[in-house]
């Protein structure tokens, strides 16, 4: 028996003398050097008693160390629990209770502070880092590892879910949820050792985890490893780079620096988005810049990639694209699950080998979101147009539902985009005591604070009544999550008494 994917991802082969990763300072490690570290980490893992299905938990700062306990893992068949760094010690506390880690890594600053914690759960906790104390007993280890015989079905990363509401659920990744989505990725971006990857994605989530690293591990390209988007180091590493993958975030921000141009992007072969939507205004303005039309892809935590613009043919604006090879995907009616006509919206469900396990010991819940022919529900909502590209329209508990009629805040949201004096915007419902739910337009002004009066009179013939905002917010920005999300789940918290209140 074999481990697939050590064997694919990180098994060492000729050539090994390779650049592996640039890191912000300069620095090179070689594919060498970090094969030798995640061998010295999986005979420290075996060393800490941490065996095959048993979950490292790693809450630490973006390094070559974080991604090789990652490798450690797969040689050693433990599983993978990568955290956000932004987590509190309380959220730590049911991350660490409900997935019954063995090991905690964590920072060196942070270690003592999570020590008293780390004692009352019961976890071993070490550091990890250039000064930490997992890398220090994994120093003395030898530099070779025999890698555990693992099957395609063995659990081997459990990612937590963003959860914007609710509990935030482990979802159960397998040895061929990830290996089936890298390959599929790689032949369909075409990556190969020739390749750069410029990376600043964070590496707790699955973008940065396994969208990016994975392709790059697979296809034995090379990248620059920032710890964060940073502009200034962005613009100094891009020379070197063949493609970059990031958050529509990152491509605004490149799009209001001035240094942006085709001089800077032309040797460049790919740009990749996803995570959020890309608004087509920005597919387009990055067009009119760079001569580069960026390939957006869509897909979830429990899936993988799901989506994929093509390489060669039109990557289309504010479309996310066919499915990829491998991937059935379906649109629904939400109650029912019966397969809607084409050109209808309704739930995206999927099903292919990149799909998840279910929800670390939640089994009702996993039940409850998979149909009875193997289809996972993915909660977002959409439709496949006459070309067979997918278009997203928001997520089904962000779907309006005013005086019985539905509303998808996409559709709002795109005509308030195009309004003078919009930045952007965000449409979400508010509790209303006549219309059971209310559509509210929450803004962010271009410079100039927008005109509300003309913005309600433009809609008047572009949307149906219903459609039309009960009610404008002006917001500086809009609350994001760390991968760019806009959280509408903490907008409808903090607006939920408008009405009560406006009414009253
Ligand atoms: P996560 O599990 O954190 O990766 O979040 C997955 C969710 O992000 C999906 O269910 C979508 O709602 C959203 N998402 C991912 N990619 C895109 C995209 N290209 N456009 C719009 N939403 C996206």
């Amino acid at each position: 028996m074999t481990n697939p994917l050590y064997d694919a991802l990180f098994a060492p082969q000729a050539g090994q003398d390779r650049p592996f990763m640039t890191l912000p300072g300069g620095d090179q490690l070689s594919a060498a050097g970090f094969h030798d570290m995640l061998a010295r980490f999986a005979n420290a893992l075996r060393a800490l008693g941490v065996g095959p299905g048993e979950r490292v938990a790693v809450q630490a700062s973006k390094s070559p160390q974080m991604l090789a306990v990652y490798g450690a893992a797969v040689a050693t068949g433990a599983v993978f629990l990568p955290l956000n760094s932004a987590y509190t010690p309380d959220e730590l506390e049911y991350f660490i209770t409900d997935c019954g880690a063995k090991l905690l890594l964590v920072d060196p600053a942070r270690r003592a502070a999570l020590a008293p914690l780390a004692d009352k759960l019961g976890v071993r906790l070490e550091s990890l880092g250039s000064e930490g104390s997992f890398d220090a007993l994994a120093d003395s280890l030898p530099t070779r590892v025999t890698p555990e015989p693992r099957s395609d079905d063995d659990l081997t990363a459990l990612l937590y879910t963003s959860g914007t509401t609710g509990r935030s659920k482990g979802a159960m990744l397998s040895q061929r949820n990830l290996l089936s989505n890298a390959e599929a990725l790689t032949d369909l971006w075409r990556f190969t050792s020739d390749d750069m990857l410029l990376h600043a994605l964070p590496i707790f989530h699955t973008h940065g985890l396994f969208v990016a690293s994975n392709v790059v591990l697979l296809s034995r390209a090379q990248m620059i490893f920032l710890t964060k988007f940073d502009l200034d180091q962005v613009f100094s590493f891009l020379p070197k780079a063949t493609t970059m993958m990031g958050v529509p975030t990152f491509y605004t921000r490149l799009l209001g620096d001035a240094r942006l141009g085709r001089d800077t992007v032309g040797h460049m072969r790919l740009f990749v988005s996803g995570s959020a939507p890309l608004l087509a205004e920005t597919h387009l303005a990055w067009s009119e810049r760079t001569g580069h039309a960026i390939l957006e892809r869509y897909g979830m935590t429990e899936t993988n990639m799901l989506t994929s613009n093509p390489y060669d043919g039109a990557r289309r604006p504010g479309t996310v694209g066919p499915p990829l090879p491998g991937v059935s995907l379906r649109i629904a009616a939400p109650e029912t699950g019966v397969e809607l006509p084409q050109g209808e919206t309704g739930m995206i469900e999927v099903r292919g080998p990149n799909v998840f396990q279910g929800y670390w010991q939640m089994p009702e819940k996993t039940a409850a979101e998979f149909r009875s022919d193997g289809y996972f529900m993915t909660g977002d909502l959409g439709m496949i147009d006459d070309q067979g590209y997918v278009n997203l329209v928001g997520r089904a508990k962000d779907l309006i539902i005013t005086g019985g009629y539905n509303v998808y805040p996409k559709e709002v949201e795109l005509v308030l985009d195009d309004m003078p004096g919009v930045l952007e915007s965000a449409v979400i419902g508010l509790p209303h005591p006549d219309f059971g739910e209310a559509v509210v337009a929450v803004l962010v002004p271009d410079r100039a604070t927008p005109d509300l009066g003309a913005i309600d009179a433009a809609l008047y013939d572009k949307l149906a009544g219903f459609k039309q905002p009960k009610a404008y917010i002006v917001l500086p920005e809009l609350p994001r999550n760390t991968m760019g999300k806009v959280q509408k789940a903490a907008l409808r918290n903090d607006y939920a008494a408008y009405f009560k209140e406006t009414t009253q």
